[in-house]
C-alpha cells in the first residue's frame, strides 16, 4: 500500500468518526509523519484527548490543537501554536475534515440554519493555515505537487456534487448539500491559485460511512474508507490536484 510521507499532517475534527481514524491510522502506519496535529474544539470532554491517547500507542507523534473551525480566533490560536511547534518548516498537509450535517428541507430550513452549516463547511480553516503551507512546500526541497509537500485536502461529499445531483427526493439536506458543493468550487479555486506555490488541493469523497453523522445504516466500515482515503492521498500529484475524487480513487463530477 502507497503512505502518505508527509513531515507533518493536521487533521480538523479528530476526536470522532473519520477525522479519528485518519489519525489513528496515520499514528500506525509504517512511517508515521513526525508531527500529528489532531485537532478538535473540546480536547478537554469526553470524547477529546483522553479518547485518542486510549487508542494510540504512548510513543505516537500526536500534538493536540483545539481550533474550533468556526472561530477565527480560536483558529489562530491553533496557526500560532503549529508553527512554533515545527518551527520553520511548516505544515505539510491539512486534511479539512471536521463537518456538521442537516437534514433541513426545503420546507424546514431557516436562514440561520444555512449560514451555520456554510461556517463550518465551507469557511473553516480556509485562509488561516495557508502560510504554513506555503512555508512547506518552499522548504520541502522537492518538485512539482504532492501530499508529501503541501497539500489542502477537503473531505467532500458525492451530495454535494452538482453533477451527480444524487437523490434529491430522498435526501433533500439544502443546507449541507449547498455547503459542500461551495466547498467543492472553493477546492477548485484554490487548486488554481496555489499550484503555483507548490501546493496542491482536492476534495475527496469518503463513502456513506458508518459515524454518527453517516449512521449505523451506511455500507462502509470507517476503517475501510480511511485506508482507501490515505492510499488516494498518497498517490496524488501534479496531474490529479484540483480533482474531486472518492475513497477508491474514482474521478467525480463536481
Ligand atoms: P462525525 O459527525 O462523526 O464527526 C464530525 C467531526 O467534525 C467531529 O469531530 C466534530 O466535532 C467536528 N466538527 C463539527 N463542527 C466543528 C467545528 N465547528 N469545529 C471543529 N470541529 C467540528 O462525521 P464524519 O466523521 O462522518 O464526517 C467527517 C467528514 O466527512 C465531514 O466533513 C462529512 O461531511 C464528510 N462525509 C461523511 C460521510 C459519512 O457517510 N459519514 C459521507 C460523506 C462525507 P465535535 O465532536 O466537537 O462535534
Amino acid at each position: 500500500m502507497m503512505a502518505v510521507l508527509a513531515r507533518s499532517v493536521l487533521v480538523t475534527g479528530s476526536n470522532r468518526g473519520i477525522g479519528l481514524e485518519l489519525v489513528r491510522q496515520l499514528a500506525a502506519s509504517p512511517w508515521p509523519p513526525h508531527h500529528i496535529f489532531a485537532t478538535c474544539r473540546h480536547p478537554e470532554g469526553p470524547r477529546g484527548k483522553r479518547r485518542l491517547h486510549d487508542l494510540l500507542e504512548p510513543s505516537s507523534p500526536l500534538l493536540f490543537a483545539p481550533p474550533d473551525t468556526v472561530n477565527v480566533p480560536s483558529i489562530q490560536g491553533a496557526v500560532r501554536a503549529v508553527d512554533s511547534h515545527l518551527k520553520d518548516q511548516g505544515l505539510n498537509l491539512l486534511i479539512n475534515n471536521a463537518g456538521v450535517s442537516s437534514h433541513a428541507t426545503l420546507h424546514s430550513l431557516d436562514s440561520q440554519e444555512m449560514l451555520s452549516v456554510f461556517a463550518t463547511n465551507v469557511v473553516g480553516t480556509l485562509q488561516e493555515f495557508l502560510p504554513l503551507l506555503e512555508k512547506a512546500a518552499k522548504g520541502a526541497g522537492k518538485e512539482g505537487l504532492s501530499c508529501s509537500r503541501a497539500a489542502v485536502i477537503n473531505v467532500s461529499t458525492k451530495l454535494g456534487s452538482i453533477g451527480l445531483c444524487l437523490g434529491v427526493l430522498q435526501a433533500p439536506m439544502y443546507p449541507y448539500r449547498a455547503s459542500k458543493a461551495a466547498q467543492n468550487m472553493v477546492t477548485r479555486c484554490l487548486a488554481v491559485e496555489l499550484q503555483e506555490k507548490g501546493i496542491l488541493c482536492a476534495a475527496i469523497h469518503p463513502g456513506w460511512v458508518k459515524t454518527d453523522m453517516g449512521t449505523e445504516e451506511a455500507p462502509l466500515m470507517v476503517e475501510h474508507s480511511v485506508r482507501g482515503i490515505l492510499t488516494v492521498l498518497a498517490s496524488l500529484s501534479q496531474d490529479t490536484s484540483g480533482t474531486f475524487l472518492d475513497w477508491e480513487g474514482n474521478s467525480l463530477p463536481w
